[in-house]
Parts: structure tokens; C-alpha cells; sequence
């Protein structure tokens, strides 16, 4: 086990609960367990590679609280994984599940690999290596992984069919984001952007503004990102750039993005669609512009003190984790820009991996009209809590959502251990 770093992405992640302290009367001692994850495990992965060579990749899983509820958070595969970065998802996670109500607490997992120089073959056996390496630190009523940044359900499937070999029975509630045929959850696919969706629907409602008129920036063109560009436009909006890692496009009259994502599937990148009108522009470029709405949907740390100041759009919705620098947000908000922060905006994909573990937990399967109603409860009611908080107070979005989330955390840890 590993005591917590202490470098910036998780030093960062915690300025946004020291903003929220001074709302919410917190004991020293409450404050004390917050500061730190619960624990966390490095674990080296050995793979056999198709050349035969064995290679050894460098894995983590971080538990950060489980006060509410099991620990619950994704497994990222990417070359900029560290025990910094999924410290401070972990530590999102636990937030963001107090502030849907859900009962779970926060862990994240990650592997440091480069999936795109990986076969098929090798990622399947990485997938596996990594749960029989983490196999005694998760468990259906303990920790639950799910899917992030390059997972997907294929590995999902993969890691949970590893966890009942390892164990000797089928497992399903092991981990969310399965595939509908292996016990995931109709609906869990777009959850995240689904989630999205109600939730910048009703900011647009308290703004007083018309979606039809509304011109939407979305940067990332994965799960997150091409699900909330294809639900926004689908539902009224005009969606005019879209990015992936290779670069972005940009229109000044709206474009489909399940037409964009034809081209990307064909060509590996949206910037292959810069034809006509549509124009090939930069990640960089895409966040500076002139848009109504800015939804980051790749990694952390996009926009920072070095870009907040050129930032036009009107309304961000974060729904990456950690998009925004603390010190760009204090930059966005003097702006007036209305930040909808990420442990609001993007957990819809966790509320629905907590219907699908309730789902493989009762062998109950629901149809996708119950899904989205009961999503839609959780997330509009989120909102207009925050938001509500937010105009009692005068205070930011990100601070009421920390408010919302530390009354609910701080009264679990009070009855669990009278500190
Ligand atoms: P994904 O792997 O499906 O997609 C990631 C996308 O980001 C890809 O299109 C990739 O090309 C793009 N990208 C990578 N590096 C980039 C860069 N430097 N600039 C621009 N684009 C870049 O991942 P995802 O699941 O969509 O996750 C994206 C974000 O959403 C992450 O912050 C993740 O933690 C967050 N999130 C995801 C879920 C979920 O259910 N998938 C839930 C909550 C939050």
C-alpha cells in the first residue's frame, strides 16, 4: 500500500473542498479523513505480448472514501496514468455520488499503457491481468470498477468474466458497463452524456434560453463526447466543433455528428471530415471558441490560467473530470461564465452503473423508459438543488455541488463514527 503524493492534480481536486468549507460547518476531525484516500495499490501487471516477450505494465486502484457505500470508479487505460491522477478521480468519484444521493463512496483505478500499440489479443490479457492483480481489493459489496478514458464494455466483459474465474461463480455485480448480453444495463452506454443532456436541458430552462438558438463546442469524441454531441444535436441544439486526440472541426453552420463519426470510423479521426465548410482546427482552438456552450469530454486539466481568459463560451458543461484547473475556474467565474461542474454534469454514467449493479444484484432487468425516468429524477433534482444553493449563498455551481455532497458525506461519517 501507498500513502497519498502529493503533487498537483489531487492538490488541485482539493482546493475545490476548501472552497466549499466555508459554507458548511465541517469538524476538524471529518475534514482530517477527507484529506487522504483510505488507501491505494500499485500493482505490476506481467503480460505475454504477441512476439512472445513477457512485458510488465504498471497499474493502480485507489479507494478514497466509502463512508455512503462500496467504492465506485472507473479504470482508465492510458500512457498519462499515475497514482496523482486517479488519486484525484477517486476522490471526484466520492463526490460525485453524494451529490446524485447513491450509495457509493469513490475509488478509481488506471493503467499506465498506450492501448493504441496494443492487439486485441494483448489488451484482453492486460484486462485480465489487471483483476487478477486488484482481485482482493474489489468486490460486489466493496468496490465496483467501471469504464473510462480507452475501456470500454469489451473490456468490461472481459474483467468481469476474470473476476468469477478467479472466484469460482459468475460475479456480474463485480463491475458496471458490461455488455447488455453479460448483464449490463440497457442505457448505460450513453448514461454519461444521457445525464448530460437533463442536466444542461435544465440550465438552458433557468437561463431562459432557447436551445434552437444555441451553438455547442464539444471537445473529445469518445463515449462522453460523441454521445452528448449526437443526444444535443438530436434534441435542438447546434453543434458547430467537435475534437478528438488528433485534432478538431469546426463549422460555422451546425453538422451531424453521427455523420462526423462515419467519417472517424472509416479514417481514425474527425479532422478527416474538413471538407466544404467545415474546417480543420486545433484542441486549443476549439476551446477559445465563440461558441454558447463548451463541453469538455477528453482529460483533465484543458483549460487553465494560461487559457481561461480566452474563453467566449457562455456555459461550460464539464463533462470530463477535472477540465478546468482551480485556477482558471476562479478566472471563469469573475468571467460570469456559468460552470456546470463535472460531479453534477457527468454522473449520469454513474447513476446508471448503480442501476445496473442494482440490476445484477436482483436479476431484475429494466426496460430503457425506466432507466431514463429515473435518471432524469436524479439529475434534474441534482441540479436544482445545486442550483438553488447556489443563488441562496451566491456562490458558484462547483461550491454548491461540494456543499450539496458534504452534508451528506459528513453526516455518514458522523453516524458511522461519532467523530
Ligand atoms: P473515451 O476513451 O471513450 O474517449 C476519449 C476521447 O478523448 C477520444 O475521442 C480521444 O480521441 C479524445 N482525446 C484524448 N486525448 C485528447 C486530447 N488531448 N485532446 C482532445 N481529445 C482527446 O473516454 P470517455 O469515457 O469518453 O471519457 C472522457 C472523459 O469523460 C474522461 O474525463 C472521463 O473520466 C469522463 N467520464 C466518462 C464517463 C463514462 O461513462 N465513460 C463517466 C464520467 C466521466
Amino acid at each position: 500500500m501507498l500513502n497519498n503524493t502529493n503533487n498537483s492534480l489531487c492538490n488541485d481536486a482539493k482546493s475545490q473542498l476548501e472552497a466549499a468549507y466555508t459554507y458548511i460547518n465541517v469538524k476538524a476531525n471529518i475534514k482530517n479523513i477527507l484529506s487522504v484516500p483510505k488507501e491505494s495499490l500499485e500493482v505490476s501487471i506481467p503480460v505475454k505480448m504477441d512476439s512472445g516477450d513477457v512485458k510488465i505494465f504498471k497499474g493502480y486502484r485507489v479507494h478514497y472514501d466509502n463512508s455512503r457505500g462500496p467504492y465506485k470508479g472507473g479504470i482508465r487505460f492510458h500512457p498519462g496514468v499515475s497514482l496523482d491522477e486517479v488519486t484525484a478521480l477517486s476522490f471526484w468519484m466520492t463526490f460525485k455520488c453524494a451529490v446524485v444521493n447513491i450509495p457509493f463512496g469513490g475509488g478509481k483505478g488506471g493503467v499506465i499503457v498506450d492501448t493504441k500499440s496494443l492487439s486485441k489479443g494483448e489488451i484482453e490479457r492486460l484486462s485480465r491481468g489487471y483483476i487478477t492483480a486488484v482481485s482482493d481489493f474489489i468486490g460486489p459489496d466493496k468496490d465496483i470498477p467501471a469504464p473510462d478514458v480507452y475501456t470500454n464494455p469489451q473490456i468490461m466483459a472481459w474483467m468481469a468474466d476474470q473476476y468469477g474465474i478467479l472466484k469460482g461463480v459468475p460475479t456480474p455485480a463485480i463491475i458496471t458497463g458490461k455488455p447488455i448480453e453479460f448483464g449490463g444495463s440497457i442505457g448505460r452506454s450513453d448514461a454519461t452524456s444521457q445525464g448530460g443532456l437533463y442536466v444542461i436541458d435544465s440550465a438552458v430552462k433557468v437561463l431562459g434560453l432557447d436551445k434552437n438558438k444555441l451553438t455547442v463546442a464539444v471537445q473529445g469524441f469518445g463515449n462522453a463526447g460523441y454521445n452528448i454531441a449526437k443526444l444535443m444535436y438530436n434534441s435542438g441544439y447546434n453543434v458547430v466543433a467537435v475534437s478528438d486526440s488528433n485534432g478538431g472541426i469546426y463549422s460555422d453552420k451546425w453538422f451531424n455528428p453521427e455523420q462526423i463519426m462515419d467519417i472517424k470510423n472509416l479514417s481514425g479521426s474527425v479532422t478527416a471530415a474538413a471538407i466544404g465548410d467545415i474546417k480543420k482546427i486545433t484542441n486549443e482552438e476549439l476551446l477559445e471558441l465563440d461558441v454558447d456552450i463548451l463541453i469538455p469530454s477528453a482529460l483533465e486539466a484543458q483549460i487553465t490560467k494560461d487559457n481561461a481568459n480566452n474563453i467566449k463560451a457562455k456555459i461550460i458543461l464539464e463533462l470530463a473530470n477535472g477540465p478546468i484547473t482551480h485556477e482558471a475556474d476562479k478566472i471563469l467565474d469573475k468571467k460570469g461564465i456559468f460552470v456546470i461542474p463535472d460531479i453534477l454534469a457527468n454522473a449520469g454514467g454513474v447513476t446508471v452503473s448503480y442501476f445496473e449493479w442494482v440490476q445484477n444484484r436482483t436479476g431484475y432487468y429494466w426496460d430503457i423508459d425506466t432507466v431514463h425516468k429515473r435518471l432524469e429524477k436524479i439529475m434534474v433534482a441534482s441540479f436544482n438543488d445545486i442550483y438553488s444553493n447556489c443563488n441562496k449563498h451566491d456562490i458558484s455551481l462547483r461550491t454548491a455541488a461540494y456543499v450539496l455532497a458534504l452534508e451528506r458525506i459528513t453526516k455518514a461519517i458522523d453516524a458511522r463514527m461519532h467523530v
